[in-house]
C-alpha cells in the first residue's frame, strides 16, 4: 500500500512562531511538533490563515478543509465561534479548520467573492466544494465536509 494513500497531508501555521508546517493530519498522535521553534502545533481548534499563506495551506493540504472567513466585529461570527471551536475538536485529525480576517486579508476575501460575513468555504483537494453564508450550525458545519 502506498504511503500517500494512508497520509492525510495539511500544512498548518506555527501559533508560536509562525512558520508553515507540513503535517500528517492521521498521525497527530504523535503529537506534532513545530519544525522551527519544536512548540505544539494545536489542530483542535482553528487555525488563523492570512493572505500570505492561504494558497499554500489550501494546495498543501489533502485533507478536507474549512475556512471561516469572518471579521472582528461580526456579532454573528462571534455568536458562531463556540461552535466551530467545538467542530474543530471534535473533528481534529480528519478536517483542517481554518479562520480568516477578511478586514486584514482582504485580497482572499475579493478573491472568492466573500459579500456576506460568516461566509463558510469547503474545499477538498485545494478546490471549492461547498459554501455556506450566514451563521451555521453544527449540522451545516459537519455537512460541508460530508
Ligand atoms: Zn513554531
Amino acid at each position: 500500500m502506498s504511503e500517500h494513500a494512508q497520509s492525510k497531508a495539511a500544512v498548518a501555521r506555527c501559533a508560536f512562531c509562525g512558520k508553515l508546517n507540513r503535517l500528517d493530519l492521521s498521525r497527530l498522535r504523535d503529537g506534532p511538533k513545530c519544525a522551527e521553534c519544536h512548540r505544539p502545533i494545536r489542530l483542535d481548534r482553528p487555525v488563523k490563515v492570512t493572505d500570505a499563506d492561504f494558497d499554500t495551506v489550501i494546495s498543501g493540504t489533502e485533507a478536507p478543509v474549512v475556512v471561516d472567513f469572518y471579521a472582528d466585529w461580526c456579532g454573528p461570527c462571534r455568536m458562531m465561534a463556540p461552535t466551530l471551536d467545538e467542530f474543530a475538536h471534535d473533528r481534529t485529525g480528519e478536517v483542517l479548520v481554518l479562520k480568516l480576517d477578511t478586514e486584514a486579508n482582504r485580497a482572499t476575501a475579493a478573491r472568492f467573492g466573500i459579500r456576506g460575513i460568516p461566509t463558510i468555504i469547503a474545499f477538498r483537494a485545494g478546490k471549492e466544494s461547498r459554501r455556506h453564508v450566514g451563521m451555521a450550525d453544527r449540522r451545516v458545519l459537519d455537512a460541508l465536509v460530508a
